[in-house]
């Protein structure tokens, strides 16, 4: 029985072994891509329901690879996270979202507001001051960026969260919850996080208007929204059928591949020239 256990066990460790190495080549090679200027942000548009304007986006780090090109933050951000590297890659993203805004301001172009994603690990008592001096430093108004954190946060629940939270709040920057629904945080701790904004996780759009289950989540959490006076964004919109039962629910921005997919700065601009 033993001998017959071996190879098992051998397939197993070999493969824990990849994996391992797999993992120190990313966060040694996402090293050099933060050294190099390999990464980048594309801008996904948020549509608002009513007036079918984009009036946002949500940038998304992207890695051009020298070799195995675009590399999808599922990928690296895990790896980030884990190393610790998620610290400097999110002071990244934050610098090159407020030097976009300024960009777009010295060439005179009025664009909507921009959410960058926040890592818990990048939550600490230093953020406000790093964002101050960020919008500071560009010269850039807290209502044109806004943050999107994960309930992980909020499960993380500790004062110092809130007060954090609060602080961001009162230098006029707002704050997104996003993929609502897919944590562990309960209904009661929402009232006590000052966020204006509800994003309802993929997970449930995919389903609409067909999953009874999906349906009855997106219906709870806009009615939910509704009454504490909170936008709703549906992210992962995809299809007509799906836009058409959010605008009935009163789902206030619409995100997805319906209308475009993440793109470079350059073709969000275009976007929004365009919609004008
Ligand atoms: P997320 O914040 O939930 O971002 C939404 C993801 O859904 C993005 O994937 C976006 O490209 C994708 N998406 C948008 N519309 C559709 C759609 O209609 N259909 C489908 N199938 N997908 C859609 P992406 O860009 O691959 O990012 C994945 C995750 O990586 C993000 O999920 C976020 O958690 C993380 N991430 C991305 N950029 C950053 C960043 O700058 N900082 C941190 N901390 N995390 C980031
Ligand atoms: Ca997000
Ligand atoms: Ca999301
Ligand atoms: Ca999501």
């Amino acid at each position: 029985a033993g001998a017959s256990m071996e190879p098992a066990l051998q397939f197993f460790s070999e493969e824990m072994n990849q994996r391992v190495r797999e993992h120190l080549r990313i966060e040694s090679e996402l090293r050099e891509a933060l050294a190099n200027g390999e990464l980048m942000l594309y801008y996904q548009p948020k549509v608002s329901l009513r007036s079918g304007r984009i009036v946002g986006a949500e940038a998304l780090l992207r890695w051009r690879h020298p070799v195995r090109g675009l590399v999808s933050p599922g990928v690296f951000i895990p790896v980030a996270e884990e190393t610790g590297l998620i610290t400097e890659l999110g002071n990244w993203v934050i610098e090159e979202a407020c030097g976009q805004i300024r960009r777009w301001r010295e060439a005179g172009l009025a664009m909507p507001p921009v959410a960058v994603n926040l890592s818990a690990r990048q939550f600490d008592r230093g953020l406000p001051q790093r964002m101050a001096d960020a919008l500071e430093r560009h010269q850039v108004r807290p209502e044109q960026i806004m943050l999107e954190i994960t309930e992980s946060l909020l499960v993380r629940g500790a004062e110092p969260v809130v007060a954090i939270m609060n602080e961001l709040v009162a230098m006029g920057l707002a704050l997104a919850l996003d993929d609502f629904g897919t944590g562990y945080s309960s209904l009661a701790y929402l009232k006590k996080f000052p966020i204006s904004t509800l994003k309802i996780d993929r997970a449930f759009v995919v389903g609409l208007p067909h999953e009874e289950n999906d349906c009855a989540i997106a219906r709870a959490i806009v009615t939910m929204g509704q009454q504490m006076r909170q936008e709703i964004v549906a992210e992962g919109v995809e299809t007509m059928d799906q836009m058409a039962f959010l605008r009935d629910l009163g789902c206030d921005q619409l995100q997805g591949y319906l209308f475009s997919q993440p793109v470079p700065a350059a073709d969000f601009e275009r976007m929004v020239r365009a919609g004008r």
